[in-house]
């Protein structure tokens, strides 16, 4: 079957790789709709996470169980289930934690394998939408731990999480959302998509900050512009370092959080969430041209408009 796998040298290719075979447990899912998400360009671009060679990368789908043709998205996060963070209903910071497409085959191929107890039925909801429950998930759970104000809050980077994010705002009637991006076709698309503002960076006072990029700038912007007593939630993953003075964290008593994944409850509530998604800032493209638009995102080429890219791996 065709995959798109990490090649080494900052290059992916799409290429031929084995077919999964049954596993005791787990689910053969034929995959239809695939997308790409800023870890997955940062793996191949930064070497975080590191990825093994020819490995299939690709975490965020939906897809047809081959057992009974249900459509079904994954949650890729893996847990064992014993520890305790398993234990104490905190399964996406399982100490055994494993994610799919980065520590083993993911979802930019024909078929997956995937643990039946991941996989999540998706009924009625269109394949573009299906495929974004996972970054829909990702956006749910970074509100769930900014303490949840009612208006004033800033999202750092409209890129796929931080558009995710405006949708899950929105939906939770959240009053004065800003967004900052420093590229121009972002901030319109996200003023299109009902931002109230759309700067560069934050540059009032909000209840909460959630930054989705992850670079030095973006987290100093969260953590000295959220309101005292407030949370800068971190999402983004982009630099390696946190730099920003201690002095607004201690004497204004702000809590910087972070946030990874979402809990199973989280990958289930995303479902309902993505049904009534803005799409019209996700473009889809059949697989065979992933390696050539996964290379132009890499390279910066791609159309900036372009804020999230599916692959249509049925084509
Ligand atoms: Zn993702
Ligand atoms: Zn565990």
């Amino acid at each position: 079957m065709k995959a798109l796998v990490y090649a080494g040298e900052r290059s992916v290719r799409w290429t031929d790789v084995k077919e999964p075979q049954p596993v005791e447990g787990e689910d053969i899912v034929d995959v239809l709709v695939a997308g790409i998400c800023g870890t997955d360009l940062g793996a191949v671009r930064n070497g975080r996470p590191p990825l093994p060679n020819g490995l299939t990368f690709g975490h965020e789908f939906v897809g047809r169980r081959r057992r009974d043709g249900a459509l079904v998205a994954g949650n890729p996060i893996l847990s064992c289930g014993i520890c305790r963070s398993c234990r104490e209903e905190r399964r996406h910071l399982c100490e055994r934690r494993k994610v799919l497409g980065v520590h083993r085959p993911g979802a930019f191929a024909q078929s997956i394998s995937v643990p039946a107890g991941n996989l999540v039925e998706t009924g009625a909801l269109d394949l573009i939408r299906a495929a974004m429950v996972e970054p829909i998930a990702t956006a749910l759970h970074a509100w769930r731990l900014s303490s949840t104000p009612c208006s004033d809050v800033a999202v750092l980077g409209a890129g796929p999480i931080g558009m995710s994010l405006l949708h899950v705002l929105k939906a939770h009637r959240i009053k004065n959302i800003t967004m900052t991006d420093i590229v121009p076709e972002r901030r319109a698309l996200a003023l299109q998509c009902g931002a109230d503002i759309a700067i560069e960076a934050a540059d009032a006072v909000y209840d909460a900050i959630i930054d989705t990029v992850g670079a030095v700038a973006t987290r100093r912007n969260a953590i000295e512009n959220v309101r005292v007593g407030g949370s800068a939630v971190l999402v983004g993953l982009h630099a390696a370092e946190l730099a920003v003075a201690g002095g607004p964290i201690v004497a204004g008593e702000r809590t910087v959080q972070g946030s990874f994944g979402y809990t199973p409850d989280e990958f289930n509530e995303a479902i309902v969430l993505a049904a009534s998604l803005d799409t019209r800032w996700i473009t889809t493209i059949p697989f065979r041209e992933s390696e050539q638009a996964f290379s132009a995102l890499l390279a910066g080429s791609a159309d900036p408009a372009c804020v999230k890219l599916h692959f249509s791996v049925a084509d």
